[in-house]
């Protein structure tokens, strides 16, 4: 599959396993070219042809595309300058990590799993107006440079990889952490993240 097609399977993949709901949500990759691949805006991710997906320069030109590239292009484009082994994103809104995102809260590494996929504590970005520069920037702020994914306050998350198999791995294995969370707090315990040390161990296999 070329880059489009990837962004086209992608989208149908979002949007039927639950990882938002409507035409909400977006998702990118940068291309072997070095070129950003982003959904359209407010488009069923079961009627994007090749046409529609954008193709971007990473200071935001549009190269390519019939449509309006998602609202969210700058929140894409930051993190790709900001984290040059990212090769693709993907934007939810699933309800478990949602729900730390609404109380600003983190998802600490409690399993190794989550340690060797998320690889850093998983922190809520202070809110910003869908589509803002500021959100973009509060996103890859909290980010930083080792997490994989991050919350954004009262509204979703963003999870990278080196490709969009890896981002939808992230994405799976950080809603299962915040279900598992929620499961230790339902028990009357507070979920506690590995030892720093056994993280240290996990990161260098
Ligand atoms: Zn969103």
């Amino acid at each position: 599959m070329d880059e489009k097609q990837q962004i086209i399977a992608a989208g149908k993949r979002l949007i039927h396993e639950g990882y938002t709901t409507h035409t909400w949500g977006n998702i990118s990759l940068r291309g072997a070219d070095g070129r950003i691949y982003l959904t359209p805006s407010s488009m069923d991710y079961d009627l994007i042809t090749k046409e529609d997906v954008a193709v971007l320069d990473l200071e935001g030109n549009l190269l390519e595309g019939a449509r309006k590239p998602s609202i969210e292009k700058d929140l894409h484009l930051e993190i790709y300058r900001r984290r040059p082994e990212a090769g693709a994103i993907v934007h939810t809104h699933p309800m478990e990590s949602l729900a730390f995102a609404c109380m600003g809260e983190e998802i600490p590494l409690i399993t190794d799993a989550a340690v060797m996929t998320l690889r850093d504590t998983v922190r809520t970005a202070p809110y910003g107006l869908p589509g803002s520069k500021e959100l973009a920037a509060n996103c890859a702020d909290t980010l930083g440079n080792e997490a994989m994914a991050v919350l954004l306050a009262n509204h979703g998350a963003v999870c990278l990889g080196a490709d969009l198999e890896a981002a939808f791995k992230t994405a799976k294995v950080l809603e299962l952490t915040a279900e598992l969370c929620r499961k230790i707090r339902s028990m009357g315990a507070e979920p506690e993240p590995l030892p720093e040390k056994v993280q240290k161990a996990l990161l260098s296999m």
